[in-house]
């Protein structure tokens, strides 16, 4: 075996405290089917995993964390690029929202386009290592597209389970990598009740949001490389657009591991989740005082990645908002459509839905007094808005003959227009 360095111990309930081996395929805690966590031999994971050694790992994205990952054999790591994404200093638009120390993090350049790519990289990688063959999933979108991709890098079966009006490039995606598609005619939530039913019926492993324990830790690298990218610090605010909350939780994990590895001290950023008002059973809970979401009814928001009406990991998200004195703001539907082409107009690209919610949380926590303008704030950007249909309002491009057109008329128009 080629060994990675993984301190990997055991695995423990996140609420019921219960420990487990953690070389079995498990889903939930099987104490009261919440997720379960996985627990690394720390003291063992600071004698390697220092500020020195990692300037020298410069390849494998994500992975060069391998102390505090869980896949024991480097053969069994499905690599597609994942990890290492940038931090991006948004000066126009952070100044527009004021908010001028405002960063992105560029998820969108992860492979399938989203951070979906983290966790189901680390799912995939350490199930097959423990003898999976064959996976299902759950997806609002991006998730099945990664999955399907990591799948097939394992060569796995895989069966994703999306909601019927799932945009097309997120089913085409699944289908082009050789994944099986079923569409409900429902939520996310329905889809993951069919998922978690089918599985043990066709020799597959689910890896629904949190209800398996590797998801949160592949994306959890988020908070590492953050810290990283900050020199050995961590920023004021992060702000998080929030589904399942997998890489929230996630974050709010690495940033407890490299404490206890010696890496940060006791600091930690204000966590804020963002939702759509529309579908927002976090923030919700979180107002009410409440350590668990009930279920939101009749969810709905263009910003599909973070339509879940309820969350197994809730109380894993509302413990961090609280103890980072944190946040959660539920953003307008229409303040979604119009920060992602304001977002596109000052140079932060074309963003996912999700990120424009995130992005639309700025001004909002500004106005509230809950971001001060000298604060260093991270937004999520977590996916591209190439997957997605186009935000309302976008013009309708002009169409001109090449054998037949007159460059003055055009350029007349253009200058028109811009006066
Ligand atoms: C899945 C997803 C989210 C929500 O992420 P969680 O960690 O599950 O809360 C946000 N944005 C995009 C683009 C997503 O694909």
């Amino acid at each position: 075996m080629n060994r990675t360095g993984s301190t990997l111990t055991h695995l423990e309930g996140a609420l019921s405290g219960e420990t487990y081996s953690a070389d079995e395929l498990m889903n939930l805690d099987p104490a009261d089917n919440r997720p379960l966590l996985a627990r690394y031999d720390l003291d063992r994971a600071a004698r390697t995993l220092t500020a020195e050694s990692l300037e020298k790992r410069r390849t494998g994205g994500l992975w060069h964390w391998a102390e505090l990952l869980p896949v024991r054999d480097q053969d069994h790591i499905v690599h597609l690029g994942e990890g290492d994404t940038p931090l991006l200093a948004q000066r126009r638009l952070g100044d527009a929202l004021g908010v001028p120390h405002l960063f992105t993090k560029a998820e969108g350049l992860n492979p399938t386009g989203s951070f979906k790519a983290r966790g189901m990289s680390a799912a995939v990688s350490r199930a097959v290592e423990l003898g999976a063959s064959a996976f299902t999933a759950p997806s609002a979108g991006n998730a099945g597209g990664a999955l399907a991709a990591y799948g097939a890098a394992a060569g796995a079966e895989v069966t994703v389970l999306m909601p019927v009006d799932v945009s097309p490039a997120n089913r085409d995606e699944v289908l082009a990598t050789g994944g099986r598609l079923i569409l409900v005619e429902g939520l996310i939530s329905d889809c993951g009740k069919i998922s978690v039913e089918l599985a043990p019926r066709i020799g597959a492993f689910d890896v629904s949001t949190l209800k398996e324990p590797y998801r949160v830790e592949g994306k959890k690298t988020m908070g590492f490389e953050l810290v990283e990218q900050f020199g050995w610090r961590l920023p004021d605010v992060i702000v998080y657009p929030t589904g399942g909350g997998t890489g929230l939780v996630g974050m709010w994990k690495a940033f407890a591991e490299l404490e206890a590895i010696g890496l940060i001290g006791p600091e930690r950023p204000q966590m804020v989740s963002v939702q759509a008002k529309g579908c927002a059973p976090i923030v919700r809970a979180f107002e009410r005082g409440e350590r668990f979401a009930e279920p939101w009814e009749g969810a709905d928001t263009r910003a599909s990645g973070i339509r879940v009406p309820s969350a197994v990991g809730d109380f894993l998200i509302l413990d961090a908002l609280r103890e980072s004195g944190g946040t959660a703001v539920a953003v307008d539907e229409g303040s979604i459509g119009e920060m992602q082409t304001f977002a596109g107009r000052m140079g932060v690209g074309y963003v996912s839905p999700e990120s424009a919610a995130a992005l639309a949380a700025v001004p909002e926590l500004r106005d509230r007094g809950e971001v001060g303008p000298g604060d260093e704030v991270v937004v999520f950007d977590c996916g591209i808005g190439q997957k997605y249909p186009p935000p309302s309002g976008l013009s309708e491009p002009p169409v001109v003959d090449p054998s037949d057109y007159d460059v003055d008329e055009i350029a007349e128009r253009i200058m028109a227009s811009e006066g």
